[in-house]
């Protein structure tokens, strides 16, 4: 057998993609690869994320790695410290946490006589293949909202939550109602002194409630791990055959999903004038569907007001509306969402002839298949541009990812091939093909969402969650330059 060439391999980002990955390469015997991670802890948006309420609305079952089937969740929809705790476990027990370098964000990645040279605080260092798995909702973004700044008491976002900050006895305000703002209404409505919720544009709710698992399944599910494997089969043609393809083509699914959502707010708020203040102007799915099994019970508890007039500004004791009103508060939470096309950012990325990332993203990030980007040999993204990833779980598309990419490391191994990247042509075709899929799409119909580009169009996989797998079977040699030993 031909000797197989070394890779020495970087993945920046230690969340659940990253894990991902090392787990495979490692599985491969691709055992020469670093993580970088910034952070002090793995995890990404489940360390991150710690505000009262979070769960996963993907159920626990199927929101897990199919190599490590979890018979311990608490919940279908477990909470996120739990979510947190497990792929911590994983990354311990398949020893990944040795390989990773906490602490140590990557400044760029160039690509320089055929090698990626990765710069950190502490150096350079140069790799064969670099592999980012920097997760896609992890930047902040904070609304620019006059006189925020001014606020006396407590104010952070929520993927920021100040845990030192009591709740008990404080008047809490909340802006955004997106899946995040409503996990945290649904948690502390009812609990605190007041919950004025600020809502910009009203969300339709999915009922979901969520139970919690009994003893007897734990041990039944510790004794037979294939029942495991059973509840994440049955948990993905659910997830994959009703939301995930009611989103993408019309059809019974979206009949379903539209009904469940307007019955759900009808019988759930009776009250004429909150109910009015509660439904949304635009289809349902439309913006990234919220599931949620408390949130309307929530905001008709003691203490809870919805505000929908706008908010003017907000001083020190609280948030004036454009009404005039001035709500007073003790502790304000912006729940306002990511900078959701950040990607790699703030790390460079320089390809072939000093071509940066941005300059190839210019119009908007996009790739060839979600994984590679042309200019940028070697280089592939795990999460990337158009990954399926509204209301789908994220842990079977990085998985599929992974493994595409695994294919392509084989090739490298063999030492035939140098360096392979997308084709400019191949790369257009695609994106072309996502366009043209769009309009049948439930994201174009008329809304506001950070699913929305720069151009107006939704960055996201236009297709069933199954088209990606295939997709992603394996490499197509035509669509890729392929770098020779001779060239
Ligand atoms: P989001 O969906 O972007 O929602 C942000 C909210 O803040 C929206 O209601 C938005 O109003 C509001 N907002 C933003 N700027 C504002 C301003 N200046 N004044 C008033 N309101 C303002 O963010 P998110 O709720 O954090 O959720 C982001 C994504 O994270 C989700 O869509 C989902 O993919 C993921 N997530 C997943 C889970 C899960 O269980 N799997 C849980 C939480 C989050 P508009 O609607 O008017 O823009």
């Amino acid at each position: 057998m031909a000797e197989q060439r070394a890779l020495r391999i970087a993945i920046v980002g230690a969340g659940m993609s990253g894990i991902c990955m090392g787990v495979k390469l490692q599985d491969a015997g691709l055992d020469d690869f670093l993580i970088y991670e910034a952070a002090d802890e793995v995890g990404g948006t489940w360390r991150d994320n710690t505000y009262p309420g979070l769960t996963c609305d993907v159920p626990s079952r199927f929101y897990s790695y199919s190599f490590r089937p979890n018979p311990e969740w608490s919940h279908v929809y477990s909470p996120g410290s739990e979510i947190q705790s497990y792929f911590r476990q994983v990354a311990t027990e398949r020893g990944i946490l040795s390989r990773i370098r906490f602490g140590t964000p990557v400044e760029s990645a160039r690509y320089e006589q055929g090698r990626w040279m990765v710069t950190t605080a502490d150096g350079d260092e140069r790799f064969d293949v670099l592999i980012t798995a920097t997760g896609v909702l992890r930047v902040p973004r904070y609304p620019a909202i006059p006189g925020l700044q001014t606020f006396a008491g407590p104010c952070f976002h929520s993927a920021r939550w100040d845990h030192s900050v009591s709740l008990a006895g404080k008047r809490i305000g909340l802006i955004g109602t997106g899946s995040t703002g409503v996990q945290i209404a649904a948690e502390l409505g009812g609990k605190v002194r007041g919950l004025t919720v600020f809502q910009r544009t009203p969300q339709w709710v999915f009922p979901t409630p969520n139970p919690r698992y009994s003893r007897l399944t734990t041990v039944l599910l510790r004794r037979w791990p294939a029942l495991c494997r059973i509840g994440y089969r049955f948990w993905q043609n659910v997830f994959e055959g009703i939301p995930a393809r009611a989103v993408v083509e019309p059809g019974w699914q979206r009949r379903i999903m539209v009904t469940l959502c307007r019955v759900n707010l009808r019988l759930s708020v009776r009250d004429l004038e909150l109910r009015r203040k509660l439904t949304p102007g635009y289809h349902p799915m439309c913006k990234r569907q919220v599931f949620a099994g408390h949130y309307y019970r929530a905001l008709q508890k003691p203490g809870v007001q919805v505000v929908t007039e706008a908010i003017d500004n907000v001083d020190a004791t609280g948030v004036v509306t454009a009404d005039g009103v001035h709500h007073e508060l003790d502790v304000l939470v912006l729940a306002t969402g990511f900078d959701a096309h950040a990607y790699v950012h703030p790390m460079t990325v320089v390809g072939e002839r000093g071509l940066t990332l941005e300059e190839a993203w210019a119009e908007g990030p996009h790739a060839y298949r979600s994984v590679a980007v042309p200019g940028f040999p070697n280089m592939f993204m795990l999460i990337g541009p158009h990954s399926p990833i509204g209301n789908q779980s994220l842990v079977i598309i990085a998985e599929t990812q992974a493994e595409y990419v695994l294919r392509w490391l084989d090739h490298l191994r063999s030492g035939q091939v140098v360096a392979v990247e997308p084709t400019d042509s191949a790369t257009k075709e695609y994106n072309e093909d996502i366009k043209a899929a769009l309009p049948q799409t439930v994201w174009v119909t008329g809304c506001n969402s950070w699913y929305l580009g720069k151009d107006g169009l939704p960055e996201l996989f236009p297709w069933r969650p199954g088209r990606h797998r295939e997709l992603l079977s394996g490499p197509e040699l035509a669509h890729f330059e392929v770098h020779t030993a001779e060239r």
